[in-house]
Order: structure tokens, then sequence, then C-alpha cells
């Protein structure tokens, strides 16, 4: 089956990705079964989606009851589930409004729209540049593309939409130096995932705060990987001591189902009005009933604190792998999401793991990304931090 199954793939699939040779057919918590039986210990949760692990049997429940009583209707009308994960989005964070759609991309698409719309219906719209960081990943629509800082996702798309500008990450004054009237908003990740675990300093995330209210301009911070308790905290901004204007979240929202979020304070989401924007699927009754399961799980089995311990744990133990393979260059992040920069190509250890029943994934060729399921346990850690220990032995 798995071979006739991966043929078809190769022919009727868009050629997007570089596929694992592996079928996978199920998942429970941390682990992740083959069509052949084989077990794996998941180290990438769907990359950062699946923060409470596979087929957790509750969010389960939720999404059958939900399903079976109301799927889908149109944002015309008013929804239980939607309104209550807003609610409690808004009471866990800076912000007081909650727009839904279905993805990252689209969630960043709303901060951009929302951030211009917010100079515009001002009347300045003359101020609808928005400044992004070398190294960032934004999405891959149009808009969310031309607001990424590597060239190698660009290329082939020109002419991308204009008005974004890009500085140095962490550094302040190349920032203060691109600042302009024509300025609407500052765009980052806290911690870069995609752009190789690239951690912010508390300095300049203060300091761009600051400018930002200096300027009169908008900060926007792209949570898409690092929400939902990925750092140890529900949003990252909270190790930071500000907040930002606008954030967007997506990937561990709703645990493996399709959702997104713009989130922003009062006065810059009331720049919309109806007709400004929307979503069809944004917010519907069965993903928002899953995400409010996925909140009320992160609170009620205190996720934080486990992840706060695993994650402290894990970096211990890669730096005790650093200690022994001069291979490794820097352990980096935070929480559980934590880098591995290796001074040679990734590739082969990442495919070296999965023979091993290992997933993990490699991020700008050479930074080894570990972004297990929040509930990660001790003894998974070990098991991997052995096998990488034992791989190293033999590449170094
Ligand atoms: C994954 C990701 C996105 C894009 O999300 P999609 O759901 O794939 O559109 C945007 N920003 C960051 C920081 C991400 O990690």
């Amino acid at each position: 089956m798995k071979k006739a199954v991966i043929q078809q793939s190769n022919i009727v699939i868009a050629p997007t990705y570089n596929r694992s040779e592996i079928l996978f057919v199920k998942g429970e918590g941390c682990t992740l079964w083959d069509s052949e039986g084989q077990k794996y210990t998941d180290f990438l949760s769907g990359i950062a989606v699946c923060n409470l692990g596979h087929s957790h049997p509750e969010i389960a429940q939720v999404i059958y009851q939900q399903a079976q009583m109301l799927t889908h209707v149109s944002n015309l009308f008013y929804t239980i589930p939607q309104v209550e994960l807003a609610s409690l989005l808004v009471e866990h964070s800076f912000a007081d409004r909650v727009f839904f759609c279905n993805s990252g991309a689209e969630a960043n698409e709303a901060a951009i729209k929302v951030a211009r719309k917010y100079f515009s219906s001002k009347g300045i719209s003359q101020r609808y540049k928005i400044i992004a960081m070398h190294g960032s990943f934004h999405g891959r629509t149009m808009a969310t593309l031309s607001a990424t800082g590597q060239e190698k996702v660009k290329k082939g798309f020109y002419p991308l939409l204009q008005g974004f500008e890009f500085v140095p990450y962490n550094q302040i004054e190349a920032l203060k130096q691109k600042i302009d009237d024509t300025t609407c908003a500052v765009i980052l990740e806290l911690i870069q995932g995609e752009g190789g675990v690239n951690c912010s300093t508390p300095e300049f995330i203060q300091e761009v705060r600051k400018l930002c209210d200096e300027q009169g301009i908008l900060l926007i911070f792209d949570e898409i990987q690092t929400g939902m308790g990925r750092t140890g905290k529900l949003f990252a901004y909270e190790h930071y001591g500000i907040t930002p204007d606008i954030m967007t979240l997506a990937k561990a929202l709703g645990n493996g189902l399709p959702i997104g979020a713009m989130l922003a304070k009062e006065q810059v989401m009331c720049a919309f009005e109806p007709g400004s924007h929307a979503s069809t699927f944004g917010g519907t009754p069965l993903v928002t009933a899953a995400a409010l399961q996925v909140l009320r799980i992160i609170e009620r089995d205190q996720i934080l604190k486990h992840c706060n311990k695993m994650g402290m744990y894990f970096k211990e133990r890669l730096n005790w792998l650093k200690s022994r393979h001069s291979i490794i260059e820097e352990i980096r992040g935070l929480g559980l999401l934590l880098g591995l920069k290796l001074s040679i190509s990734g590739a082969p250890i990442v495919k070296a793991c999965l023979e091993r029943g290992f997933i993990i994934n490699c991020v700008q060729e050479n930074v080894l990304r570990f972004v297990p399921p929040l509930i990660i346990s001790l003894s998974e850690i070990d098991a991997l931090v052995a096998c990488l220990d034992d791989l190293m032995r033999h590449a170094s």
C-alpha cells in the first residue's frame, strides 16, 4: 500500500514539498505510527501545531460533538464557540478584539490590512509601509511573502506587493533609521522559527516598543509559531514585559484544526468596519469549539509549567551534547522551541533520526529544530538525546 500511495501522491499532488518516504496512519500523544507499524516519537508536532499531542481524546470528543451539532454557518450570524474562544483569548492577552481566519498567512494578511486601514481611516494614507526583519517568515501568500525577509522563498514570484522594507534583526539603530513618515507598522517574530530559531533580545524588543510609541506606529508580533504556550508562556511577548498592538496566531491554536487569528487593541481593530475584511470559514463553530477546548486543557493541565520544565531540561541536555561534539556550534531557543546549530548540513542527521524513530527537522540548512508537543516527557527527551549523541559520534 505504502508504495502505491507514494507513487500516486508524486503524480497527483503539487510538487511543493520534499517528503520523506513515510506514510503516517495514526498518532497518539507524542507518538506516530506509519503504515508498516513502525513507531516514531514526534519532535516536530506538525511544525509546532499539535502542542497537546496527537488525537487528544477530549479534543476529538469536542470535534465529534460539535460536528454533530453545527459545523458551519456564515459570519452573518452569531455562534457560541466563536464568542467563547474570542473572550478567552482577550482575557489572556493584551488584545480587545479578535478576527478569525484559517491559517497563519491569512492572519498576517489581516494584520497588514488592519495596520494600513488604521492610518488611512485617520486620513493618513501616506503611512502604509511596514518594516520587517531579515530572516523573518510570515507566510506564502503574496502579501505575507512580501513581508518575509528571506530571498529564497520570494524568488520567481516578483513583482511582490510594495510597501515592505527590511532591517537586520536585533539591531535597533537600523530600525530607527528606516522609520519615516510613510511607516505604518513594524512586524516581527519574537523567535524566528523558520529563520533558524533566532531569539530576539529583550533590549531590542523593549526599544522597538518605545520607538513605535514615539513615532505613533503599530507593533505587530507574529506569534504563529511562538504562541499557545510554545515558549513556556501562553504568548512569547509575556517574556519581554511589553505588549504589541496586533498579534497573529495560527499553528497550535486548534491543535491541528485549521484556524488562525489576528488579535488587536480596540482602536486598531475598529479601523475595520463591516465589509472591510472577511473570511468564509473564519471562526466556524467546529474549529473554534476545538480551539476553546485546547485553551481549557492548557490551563487545567498546567501545560505551561510542564513546557518550562521540559524546555529547561531539554536545553540542558542539548548543551551536554554540545560539550561532547565539536560539530555543534550553538544551542538556542526558549521553552520547547529549540534549535541546535551545526557546522555541517543537518539533512543527513534528520534522515538518520527518522530511521531510528525520531521526527525532527532542519531549518536554514544547518539548524536542527525541536518543537515537540508540550506534553513531551523526560524519557522521550532522553531517548532523542541518546540517539543524537550516537549519530554525532559517527558524524564527526
Ligand atoms: C508557519 C508560520 C506562518 C505561516 O502560517 P501558515 O499557516 O502556513 O500560513 C507565518 N508566520 C510564522 C512565524 C510561522 O511560523
